[in-house]
């Protein structure tokens, strides 16, 4: 199966006609029909790791200040336990806890409603371990990576430069923003898994564009479960608001 980081932006992007959601609905449409969908969104923190393990969990909209439009989005996919539970015994046992009571956060459903519109390709959630650092989550990413040859798309949900505090609505977009999204492209170019584990490395842009690590941490999941043979693409390349990267990464 492919493995996909989309960049989300804004959640009115999963209601609005836009030139991102046009792009999320053709790829949907181009993917194979995978048997699961493992979905790691910038949205799901925790301490520790965990596995979503409902059998249906239920559309979160965990956002404020939007339009009613927008709290009455439902997304009703199935969960899938077994994948779930498939996905907790490739780690040491404890690694990875079971929730059953979480359902689907905006991450997560605010793309997978154009990427797959009718909801009926299973989805389960791992969230994001805020204690752990960025190659500590590169390593446990790697184990994930089996998941694609038994059928499971694995998608991250997040933004390589994501900075709330210097939005511009006029969307305009900083130099800062520009540098780190080309200093994540060309690392992803070149393979280079130290440079976008070390962001450090791109200067005084990173803590400007990764100002915390929730929304970058998806983008590595994804490149940790790359395969040697997988060819690299590149989706959308603007930027939302000026300090959201749209930028989305396809292997395939
Ligand atoms: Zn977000």
């Amino acid at each position: 199966m492919p493995a996909l980081f989309i960049g989300h932006g804004n959640p009115m992007l999963a209601i609005t006609s836009n030139p991102y959601r046009e792009v999320w609905k053709a790829l949907g449409a181009s993917l194979p029909q995978p048997k699961a969908i493992l979905c790691i969104s910038a949205h799901w923190q925790t301490v520790g790791t965990q596995v979503c393990v409902s059998k249906h969990p239920k559309t979160l909209h965990d956002f404020g200040g939007f339009p009613a439009e927008l709290f009455e989005q439902q997304y009703a996919a199935p969960g899938t336990p077994e994948f779930a539970r498939l996905t907790q015994s490739l780690f040491p046992a404890g690694k990875i806890s079971a929730n059953a009571d979480r359902g689907l956060d905006h991450g997560a459903w605010c793309i997978l409603q154009s990427l797959f519109p009718k909801a009926d390709v299973p989805v389960f959630q791992l969230s994001l371990d805020l204690n752990l650092d960025f190659s500590t989550h590169f390593k446990l990413a790697r184990q994930l990576a089996q998941l694609r040859n038994r059928g499971v798309m694995v998608i991250g949900s997040g933004n390589i430069v994501h900075n709330l505090a210097q939005l511009n609505m006029q969307g305009k977009t900083a130099d800062w923003a520009r540098d780190f999204d080309q200093y994540v492209k060309s690392a992803l170019e070149n393979s280079d898994d130290e440079a976008l584990m070390h962001i450090e490395r791109a200067g005084p842009c990173a803590r400007l564009a990764v100002p915390s690590d929730e929304h970058y941490l998806p983008l590595l999941y994804i490149t940790a479960i790359r395969h040697n043979e997988d060819q690299l693409h590149f989706m959308t390349e603007s930027f939302d608001l000026g300090t959201l990267s749209m930028r989305s990464v396809l292997y395939s």
